[in-house]
């Protein structure tokens, strides 16, 4: 099936007897066991079902597939939100005096996790200088649990070379983990370009209304875990709270997945609660449609912003002249993500100026919402780095970040356009003031 019908279908079967053409929400923390050799068994993970809320739920597990089948991987982890699934996708790699090789242009909060919570557990993080896989490949040591990136950087808008970034991931022995948040499956499968783990804010496109935080990891199955039991630790030494089981001979191509649920979600417990997992799975449906519109309306407002006096720079993968536009052709077929960046002219002051004038989109720190939205980096979500930290992530000072919504272009435009005016000249032209909705 294709990306459209796997988001609407894949991973729920009607329950025979009640036959619910909507998943179900299954609103419950327990379920029964037949006996007490039943529930020794589920305990013992020798037999399939559900134990507790906390490790897996029904109507989290429909999401858990279908996000899977989107992404191609062996199975998925769904959490309470995309840093929880960051955090335990992580954790079931780590061990003391490990070190994680990352390129520099993060999510700003992924960056804290990396720079400040995860050194406390004495693992490191090598940030590389760019995210060139020579660069990466240079960090890469026999200590290095995992190399990550994100697939189109929050914000820089940089495209990663994922099969470039696998290979030398591979060559010495790690996985390529990759945080497909700002792409989404439906521009970009990194699984197929040699990726062993997805990891996902579902916060973002995937559930596409800004109503739900949630999370995903994703794993490709492909990862040789048993070759190197030394270097994971937790996947081939055997897990004391599961009575000595190993995970890697124990479950073969899902061992990652069922380490990051049966011991990283269990004892951390971030779990995805079942009503948000179900809300997730309504934006789930339409992704495919939305993110088309996306592109679209993204393409049209970087055109009119490149074309306008009044902006400086527009950051925007789906223009020739970026250097990324080869690999938007290679690895997303041509179609640049809706998240960009540009410049007011007039610097960080009209940049202000611009962000305060805006009637339609929202300032807020989200992306992916259908709504559009605008945030200004370096004071939000970039705002704990050091300046040359903020330039390393691809944030300047008058940066302003927009995701471009499914609303109608024109009125998108029009919104700009008035801002861009009051950013001008300071006060607003009342025949560029944008007419109110109705
Ligand atoms: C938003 C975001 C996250 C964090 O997701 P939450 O659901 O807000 O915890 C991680 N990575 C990227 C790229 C993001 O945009």
């Amino acid at each position: 099936m294709r990306t459209e019908t796997i988001a609407l279908h894949a991973g729920y079967q009607a329950d025979k007897s009640v036959r619910s053409a909507a998943v179900p929400i299954h609103q419950t923390v327990s379920y029964e066991f037949d006996s007490a050799d039943h529930a020794a068994a589920l305990f013992n993970l020798e037999a399939e079902g559900f134990r507790y809320s906390r490790i897996s739920n029904p109507t989290t597990a429909v999401l858990e597939r279908r996000v899977a089948a989107l992404e191609g991987g062996v199975g998925a982890l769904c959490l309470g939100s995309g840093m929880a699934a960051l955090y335990n996708a992580i954790l079931c790699l780590a061990a003391p005096g490990r070190n994680l090789v990352s390129v520099p242009q993060l999510y700003g909060t992924t960056h804290t996790l990396l720079s400040h919570v995860l050194p406390r557990m004495n693992v490191s993080v090598r940030f590389a200088c760019s995210d060139d896989a020579d660069d990466i490949g240079r960090l890469i040591d026999d200590d290095t649990m995992a190399v990550f990136c994100e697939s189109v950087g929050n914000p820089a808008g940089n495209v990663c070379d994922i099969e470039a970034l696998a290979e030398i991931a591979h060559a010495h022995g790690v996985p390529l983990l990759v945080d497909n948040t700002v792409a989404s499956p439906v521009l970009l499968r990194p699984i197929e370009f040699g990726a062993d783990i997805v990891v996902h804010s579902l916060t973002k496109f995937l559930g596409g209304h800004g109503t739900t935080l949630g999370g995903a990891i994703v794993d490709g199955g492909q990862f040789p875990w048993h070759r190197q039991p030394g270097r994971f630790p937790m996947l081939n030494q055997p897990d004391a709270s599961y009575h000595g089981l190993v995970y890697a001979t124990h479950f073969g191509r899902t061992a990652y997945i069922e380490a990051c649920r049966n011991f990283c979600l269990r004892t951390t417990g971030a779990a995805l609660a079942p009503l948000s997992a179900f809300l997730l799975l309504q934006g789930v449906e339409t992704v495919a449609l939305r993110v088309e519109r996306h592109v679209e309306n993204a393409r049209l407002v970087a055109e009119a912003l490149q074309r306008d006096d009044r902006v400086d720079w527009v950051n925007y993968a789906g223009f020739p002249a970026s250097p990324y536009y080869p690999l938007v052709q290679r690895y997303m077929a041509g179609r640049a993500c809706s998240l960009l960046t540009f410049g007011v002219h007039g610097g960080m002051p009209a940049g202000k100026r611009f962000y305060d004038a805006l009637r339609l989109i929202k300032r807020v720190v989200n992306l992916g919402d259908a709504k559009s939205l605008a945030c200004h980096p370096a004071s939000t979500t970039h705002r704990q780095m050091t300046p040359q930290q903020q330039i390393q992530a691809g944030v300047t000072p008058e940066m302003i970040r927009l995701s471009v919504g499914i609303e109608h272009v024109d009125d998108i435009l029009a919104d700009l356009d008035q801002a861009l005016a009051a950013a001008h000249d300071g006060c607003l032209d009342p025949a560029l003031v944008l007419r109110e909705p109705g």
